[in-house]
């Protein structure tokens, strides 16, 4: 099996997850920017928590043998201080440029608030300027539509080119409304809360296998670095063949990524 991992934050994982994540075909790791499991007290956290990102987080990752790469960005949990957030922006144009940056991401909502918007709407136009892909985390629960809906019309209004964008943490009730107005969906997968393997493949069978992709987050919390193998092996129990496998978990990643210029495997 080979395949990508598109959005795991491994900065919270262990080498032992690093050499799992090898031992079952992982040929990329892409690690969005997002909350690091605590609030960061000062913009210079921020500095460091992008060099992790761009200098060693990618060198731990190469002692497994497999490239790493990320996206840039506050999140929007952290993003409630708009001053504060804007700083942090200030950082993105000297980081930008690093050979294993991505884009723009994760970028979004979190509670669907008027700064969290204003500052998601920032970000898009730091993707505008610098012509970068985006990556979007959407909120959890009830809050999940609502903010799809409110990120979908926000991407509309800066007239984004909706095939350089993912939406990720797509469920049942926001899938189609991703896919059908041209974004890139995500599916992130979780042992316990969320979207376990089944349930994924059941949003595969209903939604469709084109412009969709499954990741792991495996992030600080109760999470599974070896998600995305996972339901691969449960898509093998349904009877799908290798190749549409294959397709999900390592040729339609590779398809979204490849907006990236600087995504190479
Ligand atoms: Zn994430």
């Amino acid at each position: 099996m080979k395949y990508i991992e598109p959005h795991g934050h491994m900065v919270s994982r262990t080498t032992d997850d690093y050499q799992k994540m090898a031992m079952a075909g992982c040929e990329a790791i892409c690690e969005p920017a997002f909350w690091a499991g605590y609030d960061r007290a000062s913009v210079q956290g921020f500095y460091d928590y992008f060099r992790q990102l761009t200098e060693y987080e990618p060198a731990r990752a190469a002692k497994f043998g497999i490239p790493h790469f990320c996206w840039l960005c506050i999140n929007p949990k952290e993003s409630e201080d708009a001053g504060f957030a804007r700083e942090v922006l200030s950082l993105i144009p000297e980081f930008i440029d690093n050979p294993t940056v991505l884009g723009i991401g994760e970028i979004g909502l979190n509670k669907n608030t008027k700064n969290e918007l204003a500052i998601f709407e920032e970000h898009v136009e730091i993707a505008k300027k610098y012509d970068q892909p985006i990556l979007i985390h959407t909120p959890h629960l009830e809050d999940k539509l609502k903010g799809t809906k409110l990120i979908i019309d926000a991407l509309k209004n800066a007239q984004v080119d909706s095939s350089r964008v993912v939406i990720d943490h797509v469920e049942e009730h926001t899938a189609g409304l991703v896919l059908d107005n041209g974004f890139w969906a995500g599916m992130t997968l979780y042992p316990e809360s969320k979207c376990t393997p089944a349930r994924a493949v059941d949003i595969l069978e209903n939604f469709g296998m084109e412009n969709i992709w499954m990741n792991s987050a495996c992030d600080w919390g109760v999470s599974d670095p070896l998600a995305v193998v996972k339901t691969a092996l449960e898509m093998g129990k349904r009877k799908y063949d290798k190749d549409t496998v294959e397709r999900v978990i390592y040729d339609n990643p590779k398809s979204f990524l490849e907006n990236c210029p600087n995504f190479k495997i």
